[in-house]
């Protein structure tokens, strides 16, 4: 078995320079995250606010701390003093309260809006509706301490390659439209957040520019 320093480089060799790579850590040890901090990765992803919590307080201040999972909004006050980057905001009331808590915290807080792909009833995010209804809203011109940064999805978890990568066609089609319509002259609304360690070349060939690898980097949990 690889170590976890060998499997990061292998992942970032196929990747190229313009890739951004967000390590996947959830309910994996500090050993291990120090593992990957050690040979240079400083972008790590949890799905579960407590443990994010925990490993931020406990590991490296350089480490940013990407919040990957479906996120309440009341649990929102423990990761705004630091949080990097927040891939999964599905609701405008969330998006509210991040702003509330980025404001009370001095900060801006960059986030991505999570778009439902699937056909899964277990994943999140908006529909394409819900997402331009967001956008067009005046709750939504009104928060000044939030920055849209991008799109974030996730595929169908099966092996039909085919139907992945129509979802994640559509999800880079859909990036392009909403960076039309409502970023054209925003250069900060660059993220296209799709991609895990089963599916993540199709992401890529399909457009994504941040992928979020776990298992491949870790081993399987
Ligand atoms: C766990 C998780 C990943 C990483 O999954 P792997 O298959 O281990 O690479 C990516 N994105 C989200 C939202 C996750 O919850």
């Amino acid at each position: 078995m690889l170590s976890v320093a060998e499997n990061l480089f292998n992942i970032k060799q196929s990747l190229g320079k313009e890739i951004m790579l967000v390590a996947v850590s959830k309910t994996k040890p500090a050993a291990q995250i120090m593992e990957a901090y050690e040979a240079g990765q400083r972008d790590f992803g949890e799905n579960k606010v407590q443990e994010l919590e925990q490993k931020a307080q406990e590991l490296p201040q350089d480490i940013k701390w990407h919040m990957i999972g479906h996120l309440q909004s009341n649990k929102v006050k423990y990761i705004a003093p630091f949080v990097e980057l927040i891939h999964s905001v599905d609701k405008l009331k969330l998006l509210m309260e991040i702003n509330k808590r980025a404001l009370q915290n001095d900060r801006h807080i960059k986030v991505l809006l999570q778009v439902y792909i699937a056909k899964e009833e277990s994943k999140f995010g908006l529909s394409e509706e819900e997402l331009i209804d967001l956008l067009d809203s005046e709750n939504y011109a009104s928060m000044n301490s939030i920055k849209v940064v991008g799109l974030m999805g996730m595929a169908t978890f099966t092996d039909d390659k085919e139907q992945v990568k129509n979802e994640f066609s559509y999800l880079k089609s859909l990036f392009d439209r909403v960076k039309l319509q409502f970023f054209k002259s925003d250069p900060d609304f660059t993220v296209l957040s799709m991609g895990m360690s089963g599916d993540y070349p199709t992401a890529i060939e399909a457009g994504s520019n941040m992928v979020r690898i776990g298992s491949s980097i870790f081993g399987e949990r």
